[in-house]
């Protein structure tokens, strides 16, 4: 497949039907949970576990690219992300955070904050859609309270 269809492109970068819009800050949609609502974007713990605390940091408005940030909104959204990284290391102790900025499946700013661990081979590129790891109800939350904690506000 080349890349989108130009109308549907255009509509897509301009946030029309932006799924992220639709859904980054409910507290549950089917990709992830809302850990909490930060300056500028929401951390959100993904569905998908497979790797411990692996999060999503999303725009708390809609833009495609980083450059369209005014100053203060682009060191916000890193600022954002580093506290998100943060909270993973103190959590959940992996040996590299990654960080991903993507978006030409979703053209809305976000960066996803990916954990490797002892056990990971670190020759091998991130894949977020690679592999299957739902947690129990009950163990996802306990991972939400628990970063949610850490990013209180001081
Ligand atoms: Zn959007």
């Amino acid at each position: 497949m080349a890349w989108w269809p130009r109308d549907k492109w255009v509509e897509m970068r301009s946030g029309t039907d932006c799924p992220m819009c639709a859904d980054a800050h409910l507290p549950s949609n089917p990709a992830s949970d809302l850990i909490t609502k930060l300056s500028t974007s929401y951390a959100r713990l993904a569905r998908n576990q497979t790797a411990a605390g692996y999060c999503v940091v999303i725009l708390n408005r809609h833009a495609a690219e980083l450059h369209e940030l005014e100053a203060g909104e682009l060191a916000g959204f890193w600022s954002d992300v580093a506290r998100v990284g943060a909270a993973i290391h103190a959590e959940f102790s992996p040996v590299k955070l990654d960080y991903l900025v993507m978006g030409h499946r979703a053209p809305h700013i976000h960066c996803h904050v990916y954990p490797q661990y002892e056990d990971d081979d670190p020759f091998l590129n991130v894949d977020i859609s690679r592999g299957e790891s739902i947690l129990g109800g009950a163990e996802q939350e306990d991972r939400l309270r628990a970063l949610r904690n850490r990013l209180r506000p001081d």
